[in-house]
Parts: structure tokens; sequence; C-alpha cells
């Protein structure tokens, strides 16, 4: 028997890099889409789900696992938002569409199947948006369908600065829309560095504060200035849509941010309602 490393692609899909684009021009994040190479239906998948994906670069066959953006009802590709987390240019980044690829099953419990509570609150730093992406993709598309859906479902997303905000437009669209009833509250940590800060239209401080503060629940501390809303938010009208005993809270990001949001849900009824998943 050989003793030679199996090569991951072998148990995987043949796939192609069909199109790749920088997300608000920012060099750092991407958005990719990926199709298998027969030109076939993708894995299927549930919303929140994630999968790896192979390629080769300078010699390597590189694997890194991406959250499926997309909704289960696109079947025709695969969409992943990803940052290049040490600004390396490597990655996805590197690979110019049409590039050959991999993927593999998707796998993940970072679903909607996870929680039976009929008010979900998604809070997600960075590109731990992907996974809430699908989700909201296809509530809308439950929506449609005349299929039950949340009675509610609060988004909030943090990132540094406004351009960080990936798909900012489409949510918005989707809050004003209200295919389901759907709150995105758009968060900036550092707005001071941000010069097109508009702090009519975002929430100045971290997400996992300003959700803490919604839901009544203590800081989580990472940050002791706290957190300023928009004039025309109401924190406490948004609380009042998510009862502490039928409401998932739904984390993904930085793991600092999973594990002090974590420990400020301590003791209360909302940890026992907590679906969160670590990246790294
Ligand atoms: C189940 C799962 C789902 C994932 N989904 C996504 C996704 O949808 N989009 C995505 O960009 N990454 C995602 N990741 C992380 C991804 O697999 C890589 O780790 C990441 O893209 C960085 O790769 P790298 O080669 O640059 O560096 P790595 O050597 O993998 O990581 C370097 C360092 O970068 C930091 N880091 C890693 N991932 C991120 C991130 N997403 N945001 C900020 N900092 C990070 C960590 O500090 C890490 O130690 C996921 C990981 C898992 C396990």
């Amino acid at each position: 028997m050989s003793d030679a490393p199996k090569d991951p692609r072998d148990k995987m899909t043949a796939g192609v890099l069909a199109e790749s684009r920088l997300v608000n021009g920012l060099p750092g994040l991407g958005a990719f889409r990926v199709k298998a190479a027969d030109g076939g239906a993708v894995p299927e998948f549930l919303a929140g789900q994630a999968t790896s994906v192979a390629f080769e670069q300078d010699g390597e066959i590189l694997t890194r696992w991406y959250s499926v953006a997309s909704p289960p009802e696109q079947r025709h590709a695969l969409d992943f938002l990803v940052v290049d987390a040490k600004g390396s240019g490597k990655g996805l980044f590197a690979l110019e569409a049409g590039a050959p690829l991999w993927f593999g099953s998707c796998v993940g419990k970072l679903t909607l199947e996870r929680s039976d509570c009929r008010h979900l609150v998604l809070l997600g730093t960075g590109t731990g948006l992907a996974p809430y992406l699908s989700m909201l993709r296809h509530l809308k598309a439950q929506a449609a369908a005349g299929q039950p859906v949340p009675v509610a479902v609060a988004l909030f997303h943090g990132a540094r600065r406004g351009a960080e905000l990936a798909f900012r437009d489409e949510l918005e669209a989707l809050a004003k829309e209200q295919p389901f009833r759907f709150l995105y509250v758009p968060c900036v940590s550092r707005p001071g560095e941000d010069p097109d800060f508009d702090p009519a239209r975002t929430t100045a401080g971290r997400a996992d504060e300003a959700a803490a503060r919604v839901l009544g629940l203590p800081s989580p501390g990472q940050d002791p200035r706290g957190v300023s809303f928009p004039a025309v938010f109401e924190p406490a009208a948004l609380a009042a849509l998510l009862p502490e005993d039928d409401t998932a809270i739904y984390l993904c990001g930085n793991p600092k941010m999973i594990d002090a949001f974590d420990a400020a849900c301590a003791g209360t009824p909302r940890q026992e309602r907590l679906v969160f998943e670590r990246w790294w």
C-alpha cells in the first residue's frame, strides 16, 4: 500500500471559478461564484452550510472552507463571500475566472433547522454575513412560494467601516420590500476612521454590543465606548419583536465575539437559544 498523501480532490466535484469580483472595490473582500465543470447542478445543501474548495496554487493544492452565500434554490452555482484575512492576495483572489477548482459536499450545523424558534437574531461580523445571506435569500424564496417563514428576523452585521458592509444594497432592499418581517442593523465599529459614515442610517459601535443592547443583555464588554443607534431606529420596538422565550440567536464570525456574546448570555434564557459554529 502506498504511503503517498491522498489528493483531497479525489472525493470532490470538479468545478470552475465562474465569476470573481471585489466587493465595494475593496482589495481584500471578494465575491466568488463557482460552477460544476460539467455544467450540472451543484451539491444540495441547507442555508447556512459550508463547503471545502480546493485549488492549485504555487505548486500546492490548497483547501479552504467557505460558507455558501447563495440560497439552496440556486442550483447552477455556489456563491461565496471571502476575506483575504492576511492580505496576501492569494487563495481565490489569485485565481482568474475560468480556473479549475474542486468543491466538496456541504456540511455544518449553522442552519435554520437548528432551532424551532419563530423569531431570529442573526449576528455576524465580517464575512460571518455569508451564511446569513444564504438564509435570507432562502427565506425570500420561501415567502414567494407561500412556505412558512419566521415571524421576524433581525440581522446585526458588524464591520470596521461602512465599505466593508457587504451586500448592503441588497439587504436594505430586502428590509424595504419586507417579503417577510426583516430588520437590518448595519454597525460600524470605527466610525471615526470612516469619512463616509452616515449616522442617519448606520449604527456606530460593535454589532455584538448593539444586539446585546436590544436584547437586554449585559455588554459583551469588548468596547466600552458603547453604541449609538440612528435616530430613526428604536431599540425598544425591535426588542418587542424578539421575545426571550421564542428567539434563536445565531452567531457567526470572529471567535472572540462569539465567546464574549456567549458569556454575556450566561445565566439568561437567551443562552439556551444560541446557535453558533467556530470558523477558526
Ligand atoms: C466552516 C467554515 C466556514 C468558513 N466560511 C468562510 C467564509 O464564508 N468566508 C471567509 O472568508 N472565510 C471563511 N472561513 C475561513 C476560511 O476557511 C479561511 O480560514 C480564511 O479565508 C483565511 O484563509 P487564509 O488562507 O488567508 O488564512 P488562514 O491561515 O486560514 O487564516 C489566517 C488567520 O486569518 C483569520 N481569519 C480566518 N478566517 C477569517 C475570516 N473569515 N475573517 C477574518 N479573519 C479570518 C484568523 O485569525 C486566522 O488565524 C470558513 C472556515 C470554516 C471552517
